[in-house]
């Protein structure tokens, strides 16, 4: 089956030969428009006596969904629930209400209340979306992959579960975060939903809870690993390649050791790249760019600690390595500007237990020798710190309340306007409480957080904390790729996807501390970032040879603006 989803000159979006009628349209959340339907349309597609009368334009269908959400009181689960269901309803309607509540809903259908629904994910399951793919699928994911509602597949977001957010392995019910990231592609880019397809490699778990629970929906058996995991992942790319040959594919979620060697393995080989490595490396670079604009230190003269050495650490300190060498700092300076901590202490050449993906960002063993920061010495954070002197500290680690009092007191003494940002999601695995930051330092702190926080008033002055979040760069990187049919998704294309983001928040408000733009701005950032890395990939001779004008155009054209589209039978 494909959805064929067509422009009219004039711009109007067209979905051709339509091949349902009655209760089977009204059924399937891409074609349905519920009471929106004209009564042209009702008489066209024998949906005649199977709606109330009064047609409803998207004014009062918005409103109506809107009151059912606020009849679910302050729950934000609730509100995902309702959210998730309006989804398999009626996508457009669920885009039109998304888009005109941005700031409150992001929170709701992504992290943090994504997170609770990965967790009880077996016991409010109500209905698939997308695929599951299981060991026993092995030599049968190419026909696997054929199941799905729309064979014009251009975007998938799959995951294995084992790193969801914070939280750890949640097995089957990983399946919410693919879901959620690509709602977020659409209300970001207007990557029209019929093109995009989450997929969860369900390859068991070693999660004890999850293996005992009578209600698991998932493959019930201990994660499969090494050789056979690396197999079936094979044979995945390989069947996504046959079958969707223009799909852009993103890694989301996995553990670090796998999230390294699957990006390496198959970068070149299919379109894809890894949301946490690098769509996160871009997104906290940007963030770091825009706080040089606000402390007025420049990135050369900053010292950034990232706490956090696993798949979002090490892959913003390779994009903030790769953001210094283009300002023109030498390979021999970048630790001085850079340096990375794990549990096992600073992380550098001479560091006991060191993972190969931490390679890339190690000290030399000899400086850290210099600076006495190996051994027993460079596990202690607060040597550490007393040591290094960072501008900025930044958290990766999953821990709550990892940034104590004594860390933030301790870097505020050398920095005149020190950056906080503590990434872990959800919330209630934040590094640090804003709050306190800003108590501890005495308002001086700049914050950003993984998961939204509220202002906070500090003797009567407010404070922003900035929501650091891939979301302002991820969509604006697929929508960039899908337009300049991308063979291969580059680091340059992060990179110009983070000189747009923080180009633009720093143009949106000179007078504040805010590191990121305020979401309901996600549209139109996204569009620029968008025609960044179209741009990017062309200069990098992996992408379509467009003028910067048709690349506009190319952008004009794909960008769905939530509008229902006109239906043709067929
Ligand atoms: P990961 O498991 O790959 O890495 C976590 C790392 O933290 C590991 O190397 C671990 O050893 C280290 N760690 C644990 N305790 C520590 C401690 N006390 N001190 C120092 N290091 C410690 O996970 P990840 O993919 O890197 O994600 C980590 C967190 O970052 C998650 O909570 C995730 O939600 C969050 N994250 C946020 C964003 C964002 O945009 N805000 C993006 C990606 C990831």
């Amino acid at each position: 089956m494909k959805y064929r989803i067509e422009r009219s000159p004039d711009g109007e979006w067209i979905m051709a030969d339509v091949w349902k009628r009655g209760a089977g349209l009204l059924t399937d959340a891409l074609f349905n428009k519920g009471t929106a339907f004209t009564q042209e349309e009702r008489q066209l597609f024998d949906l005649d006596g199977m709606l109330p009368h009064q047609v409803t334009d998207r004014r009062r269908q918005v409103s109506r969904a809107w009151e059912h959400l606020m009849a679910k009181g302050d729950d934000p689960f609730e509100k995902y629930v309702c959210m998730a269901s309006l989804q398999g309803r009626n996508e457009t309607l669920y885009f039109q209400v998304l888009s005109e509540h941005i700031e409150e809903l992001t929170p709701v259908v992504y992290t943090p209340t994504v997170g609770e629904a990965a967790v009880c994910f077996s016991h409010a399951f109500r209905r698939g979306r997308g695929l599951w793919i299981t060991p026993d699928h092995r030599g049968r994911i190419y026909d696997i992959l054929g199941h799905v509602r729309n064979e014009d597949v251009r975007l998938i977001v799959v995951t294995d579960n084992e790193r969801i957010l914070g939280l750890g392995d949640q097995g089957v019910g990983g399946m919410v975060i693919p879901i959620g990231k690509l709602a977020l592609y659409t209300l970001g880019a207007g990557i029209h939903p019929a093109y995009t397809l989450p997929i969860s490699l369900d390859v068991g778990t070693d999660n004890p809870d999850l293996l005992e629970d009578d209600l698991y929906a998932g493959w019930r058996e201990p994660r499969l690993r090494g050789t056979p995991y690396y197999e079936l992942v094979d044979e995945f790319v390989e069947a996504v390649r046959r079958r969707f040959p223009e799909a852009i594919l993103q890694w989301e979620d996995f553990k670090k050791a796998n999230a390294f060697v699957l990006l390496d393995r198959y970068r070149s080989v299919l379109p894809s790249f890894n949301d946490d490595i690098q769509g996160t490396g871009a997104a906290i670079v940007a963030g770091i760019i825009a706080s040089c604009a606000r402390t007025g230190v420049k990135l050369t003269d900053q010292r950034i600690l990232m706490v956090g050495a696993g798949a979002a650490g090490v892959g913003i300190s390779r994009h903030l390595r790769s953001a210094l060498t283009a300002v023109g700092v030498s390979d021999e300076d970048l630790p001085s500007h850079v340096a990375v901590y794990d549990t096992i202490g600073l992380i550098s050449m001479a560091t006991e237990g060191l993972e190969p993906h931490q390679h890339s960002v190690a000290w030399p063993s000899e400086l850290a020798e210099a600076r006495g920061l190996v051994g027993e010495e460079s596990i202690d954070l607060i040597h550490v710190i007393e040591t290094y002197q960072p501008t900025i500290i930044a958290g990766a680690t999953g821990v709550p309340g990892l940034f104590t009092e004594e860390v933030i007191r301790t870097m505020a003494k050398h920095a005149e306007r020190p950056v906080v940002m503590a990434l872990s999601n959800p919330t209630s695995k934040c590094e640090a409480v804003p709050s306190d930051v800003f108590e501890w330092t005495n308002g001086r702190a700049i914050v950003a957080t993984g998961s939204p926080f509220d202002p906070v008033d500090i003797d009567g002055r407010m404070h922003t904390v900035s929501q650091a979040n891939n979301v302002y760069i991820v969509p604006g990187v697929g929508m960039g790729a899908l337009v300049s049919k991308a063979r291969e998704v580059t680091d340059s294309m992060f990179v110009a996807a983070a000189d747009a983001l923080a180009a633009r928040t720093i143009a949106a408000s000179e007078d504040d501390d805010s590191l990121y733009p305020p979401l309901r701005n996600l549209r139109i950032i996204t569009r620029d970032i968008a025609g960044a890395v179209a741009r990017e990939a062309r200069d990098a001779g992996v992408g379509r040879d467009l003028t910067d004008e048709e690349i506009e155009q190319e952008l004009d054209h794909e960008i769905w603006n939530f509008d229902y589209p006109t239906l043709r039978p067929i």
